[in-house]
C-alpha cells in the first residue's frame, strides 16, 4: 500500500477505521509535516471542510470531496481533497488535487468577459442615447443631427476598433505555440509603417526618425504579426508623448545574445514623452491594462495594443523590453532571435 501511494503524482493520506492517519506519500509529508503519520486525523488536518468531508466518507461509505486552502511560498493555493473509502480496510483515502492554475483561469476568463462587457457598454450606451435623440428633439434640427452624427461615428469606431483588436488577441493566442519560420525583412516591414503613420505623426506635430532601416534585416516571422507590433509601438510612442516631441525606430543585430542563446535583431521604439512610473512597467502588457484610462480612450486606444504585442513576441520565441522614467521618454525592444 505505501509503494501505491508513493507512486501516485498527487499528495495522498490514509485514514484508519481508528481515525490515525495509517500511512502518507512523500508529496503529502511535504505538505503537512514528516510527522503527520500515527497522528489523528482531525488534529492534523484541521480545516473543517475536508474534516466534514473525510466523516462523511466514513459515515455514508462514499466518495467525497472538499476544497483545501493552503499557501506555498507565500502563493495561495487550492486544492480538491477527494476522500474514498477502502473497502475491506474501513479506512479512507484522501488525494489532493492542485486546482489553483485551473481556478485563476476561471477568474481571469470572469475578469476578461467583465472588461469586454464594459468596455463595449460604454459606446452603445452613448449610440442609444443619440439614436433616441435624434429620433424626438432633434430631429428637424440639422446642426444637431450633423453633430450628434459625429459623435456617433467615433463610438461606433471606438467599437470596431475594440472588436477588431479582441480578434487579433485571439488569432494570436490561438497560433501562440506555432513559431514562424518562413524569413522576413524586418526592416522593410518597419520602413512600411513609418510610411503608414507618417500622416498621423504630421497631425500630432511629432517628427519619426530612423536608424539603420536601410539593409535587410532577416528573421523568421510572421510579416503581418510583426507589422503590427511595430505599428502598436509607433503608435503608442506617437500618442502618448505629445506635441513637439520625437520618436525613433531603429534596428540592431546583436551577437551571441544571452536571452536569445544565439544572434538577435533589436529593434527598439524610443520617444521623448512624459515617460512612464516604474510601477506601471510590469502590467502595461495585461489586457486593459491603462495608466490613465480617459487618455487613452480620448486617444482611441482599447487597452489591447501591448497584450497584443506580447502575444505576438511570445510568438516568435521574442522578448519585449520596456525601459522609461517619468519625464525621461520611453523604450520598447523587441529581441528577436535570428535562427530558427
Ligand atoms: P492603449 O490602447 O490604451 O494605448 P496599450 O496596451 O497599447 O493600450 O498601452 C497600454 C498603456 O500603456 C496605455 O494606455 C498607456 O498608458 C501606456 N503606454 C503605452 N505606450 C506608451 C508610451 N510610449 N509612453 C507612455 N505611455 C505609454
Amino acid at each position: 500500500m505505501q509503494g501505491l501511494l508513493d507512486a501516485l503524482p498527487r499528495p495522498a493520506l490514509l485514514i484508519e477505521s481508528s481515525g490515525r492517519l495509517g500511512m502518507a506519500n512523500e508529496a503529502a509529508r511535504r505538505m503537512f509535516g514528516e510527522s503527520i503519520v500515527g497522528r489523528h486525523y482531525i488534529t492534523a488536518l484541521r480545516q473543517p471542510g475536508l474534516l466534514d468531508a473525510i466523516e462523511r466518507s466514513m459515515r455514508e461509505n462514499a466518495a467525497c470531496e472538499a476544497r483545501y486552502l493552503t499557501t506555498e511560498a507565500q502563493k495561495d493555493i487550492t486544492m480538491i481533497a477527494h476522500c474514498a473509502p477502502v473497502h475491506p480496510s474501513g479506512g479512507i483515502l484522501v488525494v489532493f488535487e492542485d486546482h489553483t492554475a485551473l481556478e485563476e483561469a476561471g477568474q481571469m476568463r470572469r475578469d476578461f468577459v467583465a472588461n469586454v462587457s464594459h468596455e463595449l457598454k460604454t459606446p452603445l450606451t452613448a449610440l442609444m442615447g443619440f439614436v433616441e435623440t435624434l429620433q424626438g428633439a432633434a430631429r428637424d434640427d440639422p446642426a444637431t443631427r450633423d453633430r450628434f452624427l459625429g459623435i456617433m461615428q467615433k463610438e461606433a469606431q471606438r467599437m470596431n476598433r475594440l472588436v477588431g483588436d479582441l480578434l487579433s488577441l485571439s488569432r494570436v493566442e490561438a497560433n501562440e505555440r506555432v513559431r514562424p519560420t518562413t524569413p522576413v525583412d524586418l526592416a522593410a516591414i518597419a520602413r512600411n509603417v513609418v510610411g503608414s503613420l507618417e500622416e498621423m505623426a504630421r497631425e500630432a506635430e511629432i517628427t519619426v526618425r530612423t536608424e539603420a532601416l536601410d539593409t535587410p534585416c532577416m528573421v523568421p516571422g510572421d510579416a503581418d504579426q510583426l507589422l503590427q507590433v511595430i505599428t502598436n509601438l509607433v503608435e503608442n510612442a506617437i500618442k502618448y508623448s505629445g506635441r513637439g516631441k520625437s520618436v525613433t525606430l531603429s534596428l540592431a543585430r546583436h551577437e551571441g545574445h544571452v536571452l536569445m542563446r544565439g544572434d538577435a535583431v533589436i529593434l527598439t521604439v524610443a520617444d521623448t514623452g512624459e515617460g512612464i512610473d516604474p510601477i506601471h512597467i510590469p502590467r502595461l502588457t495585461e489586457r486593459f491594462y491603462r495608466i490613465d484610462s480617459h487618455r487613452s480612450r480620448e486617444l482611441g486606444g482599447t487597452g489591447l495594443g501591448l497584450a497584443i504585442v506580447k502575444h505576438i513576441i511570445n510568438r516568435h520565441r521574442g522578448r519585449l523590453k520596456i525601459e522609461s522614467a517619468p519625464g525621461q521618454g520611453s523604450r520598447f525592444s523587441v529581441i528577436l532571435p535570428v535562427s530558427q
